[in-house]
Formats: C-alpha cells, structure tokens, sequence
C-alpha cells in the first residue's frame, strides 16, 4: 500500500451544551479530518480538534504543515514499512504535533487495514472494553451539582470535575457536587493550570473533609512549573496526573525523574499521534507509572484512534474520552460503540471508520 495523496477537510460541530475549563469556554468543536489515500485506493483517516490553547497549533499551521512539509516527506511510501513512514512524518518540521497526530492516525488506520485487524489487536490487544469518565464544565457550584447528578442518572461512575477557576469557590462547587451525587461517585479533578502550588495544596488538603472519592487531581498548577508540580505531588495524598506538562516522551521521562507527578496523561494531539504515544507508555512502564488517555474536543475518528491505543497498553488504566458524547456528530459513524459509560470496538480493519460523509467533496 503506497501513500499517493493526503486530503484535508474541516468539520464544525455544535456542542450541546457549552464547555468549559478554567482557560477556555467554547460551544462548538472545530474539527481538522485527514485522509491519507494509497494507490489501490484503500482510505485511512485522522482527525483533530485545533486547541491552541494548549499546543499552540491554529487551525492554518496545522493545515500548514500537512500542505508543505508532511506530504512530501511522506508520499509515496509503503504502509508496511511503517517505521519508515513515522520517522518520516515526525523529521518533517519539528513542533505541530497536531499536524503530525492528525496523519499518524490516518496511516494507523492503513495499518490496520493492510492486516485486516482492528488496530487494538495490532498494538496489543491488552482489553476489549473501556470506562470513560464523563466531564462536568466549571460553573456556578449548582449548576455543576445540577450537571454532575445528570451525569450519574445517566449511568456514569467517574466524574471528571473542571475546577481551578479561584480555589474558594471551587470548595463551594465541591462541596456542592458531593451534595448532589454523594460519596461513592470517582472524582476526577482537572485544575487545568488554575492555582498556584501552595494553594493547590491548601485546597486539596481542605478536600479531604468532604471524604470524596478522589482518584486524582489533573494539572494543578501552570505547565512549566515542574517545581510547583512537584511540591503538591510531594504534599498531598491524592495522586497528581500531569497533562499540559507532558506533551512528548522526552517530557514524560523527565517529569517521572523529578518525581513531579504520579501520573502521565497522555492525548495523541500532545504527543505528535500514537506512534510517540507508544514510546510515553514505555517510558511510564518503565517506571511503574500508570497512564490515563485523554482528548481534548474531537470526534470520533480521534477518540476511536486514543481508544485502540488505550486498549491496547496494559500501562493505560484511566480513560477520559467522553468529547463524542458532548455532541452530535453525523457525518462520521463507527470507530467505537459507546453504551453509557462503556466503550468497546467494532472488529473492523484500523480505527473501524465505517462512513465519513460531506467532509471530502467526494
Ligand atoms: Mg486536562
């Protein structure tokens, strides 16, 4: 299977209701789609949500970058070498590892087409099944209580709550939750960059009053401040879950050295795509260090592509891919099959994309 084209096409899709965290509120998901063609004509796909909040990529560098730099280093090579192709795709411009993470998809998706598996098995095969966390916006304390006891009257186990918007209130919306859902629902916490290190430690040491199930607390504190993540890590019980601190593996080895967290989350829009997402699991795995697969606003071609990568990696134990679920998406269908909190796969070939329809002008 040699790569003969990359197309590029762009979906927008309206939020039901408005997301938000403590750098952001948007209330549609813009979407970059990818597919990489071969010469027999077999499709792979990819897609991203441009958060350049968090990575700095817009939507024209990312559509930059494919244009200019991604399809002339990589056109014209064969799927089954596909070390080669990922050396390729990731020596084409340094940074952009949006760009980068949208193609990794689509050729992952021709791999596991050219073998005829789902691309869990291809990778591992760890498990068949996933537990996603359903994510509450930060809000007024009782609209968040109001949207978390939704969340668990739809069946959902694991909470991921978005505070760190001014540490006093987030007690408040807390405090709130807990009286809404109760003690036996997992928390989640994502500051999202929102405390500085002592008020982070101040705050979830208060927690610990509310006798909350807590499983972690994501991002604490700004994302270059290793040191400040290393100071809550080293003061506090609940496990620290470093996310806009790890983009590569590079990073996550040296966050793990430090001791700066207890947790690596990794988003294939961080990392530049699966193949540099494999290399964070060996380098947690390592060290005894668990992993949690997150995603930002895409849909489905990216969250079923986070997924397989989830599934297949015994260090890959939390799973936070509930953006499918905040939206209606109809242009794209299969991938994954999500009944209330579970997910599992379609064994199809690669992601299992079975339509993608008014995207491409094809
Ligand atoms: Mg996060």
């Amino acid at each position: 299977m040699k790569i003969k084209d990359i197309k590029i096409g762009f979906l927008t899709i309206p939020y039901k209701k408005p997301f938000k965290t403590s750098v952001r509120t948007i209330v549609s998901s813009d979407n970059i789609l990818v597919k990489v063609i071969t010469e027999e004509g077999t499709a792979g796909f990819g897609a991203i949500s441009p958060t350049a909040v968090i990575t700095g990529d817009t939507k024209g560098a990312i559509v930059g970058a494919i244009e200019e730099h991604i399809k002339k280093n990589i056109i014209g090579l064969e799927i089954e070498n596909l070390e080669e192709v990922m050396v390729r795709l990731n020596q084409s411009l340094v940074g952009n590892t949006s760009a980068k993470a949208v193609v990794d998809m689509a050729l992952y998706d021709l791999y596991g087409k050219l073998y005829k598996a789902p691309l869990y098995r291809l990778l591992g095969g760890y498990r068949s099944e996933l537990v996603t966390d359903m994510t509450i916006s930060v809000n007024d304390p009782e609209v968040m209580a109001r949207d978390a006891l939704e969340a668990v009257e739809k069946g959902f186990s694991i909470l991921k709550i978005k505070l760190g918007k001014d540490s006093d209130i987030d007690y408040s919306r807390m405090k709130a939750i807990r009286d809404a859902v109760g003690t036996d629902i997992m928390i989640r916490i994502d500051a999202n960059q929102g405390w500085k290190p002592k008020e982070a430690v101040r705050f979830l040491r208060r927690l610990e009053d509310l006798d909350l199930k807590i499983d972690l607390v994501e991002q604490p504190v700004a994302a270059h401040d290793l040191r400040g993540m290393k100071y809550v890590t080293e003061n506090v019980d609940i496990p620290v879950l470093a996310d806009e601190s790890v983009f590569s593996p590079a990073d996550a080895l040296k966050i793990i050295e430090m001791g700066a967290a207890d947790l690596i989350n990794i988003k294939l829009m961080k990392a530049g795509g699966i193949y540099n997402a494999l290399k964070i699991c060996a380098v947690a795995e390592t060290y005894g260090v668990e992993c949690m697969i997150g995603c930002s606003s895409e849909g489905l071609i990216g969250i079923a592509a986070a997924a397989h990568l989830a599934a297949a990696r015994a260090v890959i134990t939390r799973y936070d891919l509930d953006s499918p679920l905040l939206r209606n998406e109809d242009n794209v269908a299969g991938g994954l099959v999500y009944t209330g909190e579970k997910i599992s796969f379609l064994e199809e070939p690669g992601l299992g994309i079975t339509m993608v329809e008014g995207v491409f002008n094809d």
